[in-house]
């Protein structure tokens, strides 16, 4: 019964991490979950989160406004906007690329990789006009 509860809970805590789409905090988590199952406490919360990143199912990522989940584990880069706060998925095809050239020129083999850009993204630029 024990099990059942727990999977449940992680899977609850995925499903919210996809749904939020711009890369919740933990407290961003925390406050979804408590929407849908508010007997949940913080620290399953936090220990859920750590098994899904042991499990490879999400990603951490760390921006200037703290530390965010990702559940998009496909490489790609990250835009944090410095006027909305919204961190923007980026994705090229050219990484692939470079990872491989990198990987013959060092004789190393790279596994993951985290591109942060700071700027302002497409919504802010489009207002600012
Ligand atoms: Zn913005
Ligand atoms: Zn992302």
């Amino acid at each position: 019964m024990e099990l059942g509860r727990n999977t449940k809970q992680k899977q609850l805590i995925l499903e919210v991490i996809k749904k939020e789409k711009n890369h919740p905090t933990i407290s961003d988590l925390y406050e979804e979950v408590l929407k849908i199952d508010p007997s949940i406490g913080q620290a399953t919360v936090y220990r859920n989160v750590n098994k899904l990143l042991d499990e490879g199912k999400i990603k951490r990522i760390i921006t200037d406004s703290g530390i965010r989940y990702d559940c998009d584990c496909n490489n790609h880069y990250h835009l944090e906007c410095s006027k909305c706060g919204r961190i923007m998925d980026i994705y090229d095809d050219k990484y692939m690329k470079l990872t491989r050239r990198m990987e013959e020129e060092y004789s190393v083999k790279i596994d993951d990789c985290t591109v942060l850009f700071k700027g302002i993204c497409d919504k802010c630029l489009k207002y600012e006009k």
